[in-house]
């Protein structure tokens, strides 16, 4: 399941292997950075099997040997990840998984406070997805330059322990203190369509062509991924551009184990009187009376109602 290769690097020839990042992952090449800070464009070894879709991807740790006299530059073998932001591969060809980004540290959640509205839903929802992929999440309110008030549901956020960063990337408003909160890991950009995540990546990232990736290829007629994520590294900041990051449901999580992904909902989840309450509307559900009595505020619940009942059949 893991997908995880492990080639052991005496495979690798007279060369010893060297250890990079994969920046960008073709089908039969694909783009090393070296720790050397070089790029390489490796092919994979024939020691390894490409059957598995999910062998690599963007933000993977390799370990490859550079071209010489009797070889090519080439992937050796894939160390074991930390974390990845995945999603259902395509059952026609029979991926069990469509990795977007692996070794991310966090997830951005960008949000906006006007154009398009500030929408409390859909942060919720991409906390939940970091929570679900075991990742931290850090809110990057964009455009305050359009209104630089602070909604009540981002400083309830930031007393749950998520960092909240307020930036304008228009008008260069809070940049250094998101390059400080994103020094030294890597990162995903999330966030609906117009809230500025090309924009933020074009001013952190020097010559970052965010969303090139999306484009479909000559080849890739009626192939409905179009995925291919880019890692971009620049001054300690690492971020990985993956398009497929807008339309990531939540899927692989069942309706009752979605609360626990609300972190301020654990400590009353114990304390339902049934335990497979999905906290809609049985007796003696804990939630709702932290709803009621104020405990839980209001729009956490109704975000959380909104993707529970999305999730039935
Ligand atoms: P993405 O879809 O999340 O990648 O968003 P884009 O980066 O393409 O930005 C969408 C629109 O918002 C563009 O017209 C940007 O010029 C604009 N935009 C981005 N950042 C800001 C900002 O800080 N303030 C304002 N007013 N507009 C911004
Ligand atoms: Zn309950």
């Amino acid at each position: 399941m893991g997908g995880n290769l492990d080639v052991s690097p005496s495979d690798s020839g007279p060369a010893s292997p060297l250890l990079g990042t994969l920046v960008e992952v073709q089908r039969r090449t694909a783009t090393v950075m070296g720790d050397d800070d070089t790029a390489y464009q490796c092919q994979y070894s024939p020691t390894i099997d490409l059957t598995g879709f999910s062998n690599f991807a963007v933000g993977d740790r390799v370990t490859y040997i550079r071209a010489g006299t009797q070889q090519e530059a080439m992937i050796t073998g894939v160390l074991p990840r930390t974390s990845k932001i995945s999603r259902p591969g395509p059952m026609d060809r029979r991926m069990d998984e469509l990795i977007l980004a692996a070794n991310v540290d966090a997830l951005v959640v960008v949000t906006t406070p006007a154009k398009p509205d500030f929408n409390p839903r859909m942060v919720d929802r991409y906390l939940a997805l970091a929570e679900i992929f075991a990742i931290d999440a850090i809110i990057c309110m964009n455009k305050v330059d359009l209104d630089a008030a602070m909604p009540p549901e981002l400083d309830y956020l930031r007393g749950l322990g998520y960092p909240v960063v307020s930036v304008s990337a228009k008008q260069d408003i809070g940049l250094d203190a998101l390059r400080k909160v994103l020094a030294g890991i890597k990162v995903v950009l999330s966030g609906p369509s117009g809230v500025g995540k090309s924009s933020l990546i074009r001013k952190l990232i020097p010559g970052a062509e965010p969303g090139v990736g999306d484009v479909r290829k000559g080849d890739g007629k009626g192939r409905h991924t179009t995925t291919s994520s880019n890692l971009y590294r620049h001054d300690g900041i690492c971020i990985i551009d993956t398009p497929g990051i807008r339309e990531l449901g939540i899927v692989g999580v069942s309706r009752l184990e979605l609360a626990q992904y609300w972190r301020d909902f654990r400590p009353f989840l114990e304390h339902c009187k049934f335990r497979d309450c999905a906290h809609k509307s049985e007796p003696g559900c804990a939630v709702l009376e932290a709803v009621a009595s104020g405990k839980l505020p209001e729009f956490r619940y109704q975000s959380y109602l909104r993707i529970q009942e999305s999730m039935e059949e």
